[in-house]
Parts: C-alpha cells; structure tokens; sequence
C-alpha cells in the first residue's frame, strides 16, 4: 500500500522549522527523539535553543511519529 504523507504530517526541523519532505537528520534530545534538517540546525538547538528555553525548545511538529 502506498502511502502519500499530508502536508500537516511531515515533520518541521526542531531548530530553525523547515518542513522536512525529504531527508532530516533525527537526534535524541531531552528523551524525545527530535528531527532536524542540517547539522547547523542541531548546534543552533543544543548551543541556543535548549540553554534558553529547556523543554520548551522542542516542538511538536519535531518529534519523530
Ligand atoms: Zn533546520
């Protein structure tokens, strides 16, 4: 059975938001496991994001479903 994503369920990056149509890079973070679409965008979430905003950082358009 093929199965075409809604736009509403592909995930965002957990950094910077971009939709993910293909690819994405996924990292455990805080006991989620969180998708993101570059390397920079992980460094961006752990170096700014987390410090900042703690758990609130992550999205839950980012968690891996
Ligand atoms: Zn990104």
């Amino acid at each position: 059975m093929t199965v075409y994503r809604e736009v509403s369920e592909l995930p965002r990056c957990g950094s910077c938001g971009k939709l993910l149509t293909v690819g994405g890079i996924e990292q455990e973070r805080l006991g989620h496991v969180i998708w993101f679409c570059s390397d920079q965008c992980i460094r961006v979430f752990d170096s700014y994001k987390v410090p900042k905003y703690g758990a609130d950082a992550i999205w839950p358009e980012s968690l891996k479903r």
